[in-house]
């Protein structure tokens, strides 16, 4: 394995985990905040971003240690190195060259900065840099309010920090295709004193000293210390020349259904090789590929792969919308339950959001589902298995869940989808 930094990529790195990290202290945060109505007395609750760092820092090598220790206990050389070009069974890097009968590509990608604001590393920043800050910014204008975007507003915005999101199109997480969910998401931002911009486009900024103007397109100008860039990230596919490898008009190499790209024994997984950019979509093509390559008939699943915003409240889906459905042309039938009359999150305090499933009309198979509230993530994989199981409204209506529990949002969603809630 040549790996030019440490082991465990973006996701290890500068991703999934860092940012998690971060937002388990925000949320423990927010809810001893929150806590005096279930009898938390605290004289005076302060955040201290030394420890949220020590936190950060130490899951981070913790894991990245674990990976190591995987890999070596596999017999998996590390090469310390960079790709610098993959041929037909060569990788050429800078210092060396390996052979292989099989070649892997699995490059990941990078952050992208737009013309209005270019990453200089310390006012205008990417995700790279926001996730290493050992204090976060008094005032942060975010340009982008997808995930990345709206988990750093959610981290920033959590622990008191002046938080803008500009977004150009008219709502925050956009590419989710629910406009509900990203209106309880706005909604809780607001809460905590968020202010999101929706609509307008960063035109300009310009540093002065150590602060940042920014220009938007609806005319206002506003100074914040520093900008995070979350417009979106590119492909790091240039190991891949175009000249062997197909890729698609945004970089990412081209790949078939066993994750073979269009030289037959070279294989590209994850980010590289196209979107969603989830590191569980990246593991499992991880699966496919390795399966593929040892002889095996695997063939990936992209449309079945879960995903989650950690934002407050959490929003996870898997499968297609009700509205995806309708563009589709689609015939669907779909259930809502929410969290609001759910016994264990009344008395845990967590009744924002809902849940929705969503089936094929004629049979009633499961065919997607969303949920916007607490613990969505974990709620998620019962409908991810349903997905992949193929069951019915039927099946999950009467599969008998703890009580009281979260997860009795489930059943009942899908009762409510075949006229059958028992609890709304
Ligand atoms: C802030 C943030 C939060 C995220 N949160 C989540 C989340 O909660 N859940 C989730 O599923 N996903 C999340 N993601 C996305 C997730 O991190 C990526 O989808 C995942 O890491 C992709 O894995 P990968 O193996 O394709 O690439 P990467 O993780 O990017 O790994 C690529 C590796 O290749 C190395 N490399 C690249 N080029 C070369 C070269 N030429 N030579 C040698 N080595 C090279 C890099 O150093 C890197 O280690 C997040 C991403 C960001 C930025």
């Amino acid at each position: 394995m040549v790996e030019e930094n440490r082991v465990g990529g973006v996701c290890l790195n500068a991703g999934c985990i860092p940012t998690k990290a971060m937002l388990y202290c925000s949320s423990l945060f927010v809810s001893s905040f929150n806590g005096k109505r279930y009898g938390l007395n605290a004289q005076e609750l302060t955040f201290d971003e030394t420890s949220v760092d020590r936190h950060r820092n130490l899951t981070v090598t913790k894991l990245v240690k674990g990976v190591e220790n995987l890999l070596a206990s596999r017999g998996v050389e590390i090469v310390s190195d960079r790709a610098e070009s993959v041929l037909m069974r060569k990788v050429k890097c800078r210092n060396c060259e390996i052979e292989g009968d099989k070649i892997i590509i699995a490059t990941g990608s990078c952050p992208a900065d737009i013309p209005s604001a270019r990453f200089d590393g310390e006012h205008i920043i990417g995700s790279n840099e926001a996730v290493k800050l050992k204090n976060a910014p008094s005032s942060v204008l975010i340009v982008g309010g997808g995930v990345i975007g709206i988990e750093m507003a959610t981290y920033w915005a959590s622990i008191g920090k002046s938080v803008f999101v500009v977004e150009m199109l008219d709502r925050i997480l956009p590419l989710l295709n629910d406009p509900r969910a990203s209106a309880i998401v706005t909604e809780s931002l607001k809460k905590k004193k968020a202010r999101i911009i929706t609509g307008e486009r960063l035109e300009k900024c310009e540093v002065f000293g150590d602060a940042v103007k920014c220009h938007l397109s609806g005319g206002e100008s506003l100074e914040v210390e520093r900008v995070l860039i979350s417009t979106g990230r590119k492909p790091n596919s240039c190991v891949a020349s175009s000249d062997l490898f197909q890729k698609d008009n945004r970089g990412h190499i081209v790949t078939d259904e066993a994750c073979r790209t269009s030289v037959e024994n070279v294989f590209a997984i994850g980010d590289v090789a196209g979107e969603p950019y989830l590191a569980h979509k990246a593991s499992h093509e991880a699966e496919v590929a390795v399966s593929v390559i040892s002889g095996k008939s695997y063939r990936k699943e992209i449309e079945k792969i879960p995903s989650c915003v950690f934002s407050d409240p959490e929003v996870a889906t898997v499968g297609i919308t009700p509205y995806e459905a309708e563009e589709k042309g689609l015939k669907v039938v779909w259930g809502e339950f929410p969290f609001s009359a759910n016994g264990k999150a009344v008395s845990s305090g967590m009744i924002d959001g809902y849940a929705r499933i969503v089936a094929r009309k004629p049979d009633h198979v499961i065919v997607g589902g969303q949920i916007t509230g607490a613990c969505a993530d974990i709620l998620i994989a019962e409908i991810s298995l349903a997905l992949r199981a193929e069951l019915s409204l039927e099946d999950l209506a009467e599969t008998v869940h703890v009580h009281p529990s979260l997860g009795e949002i489930l059943p009942e969603a899908a009762r409510d989808a075949i006229g059958k809630a028992l609890h709304k």
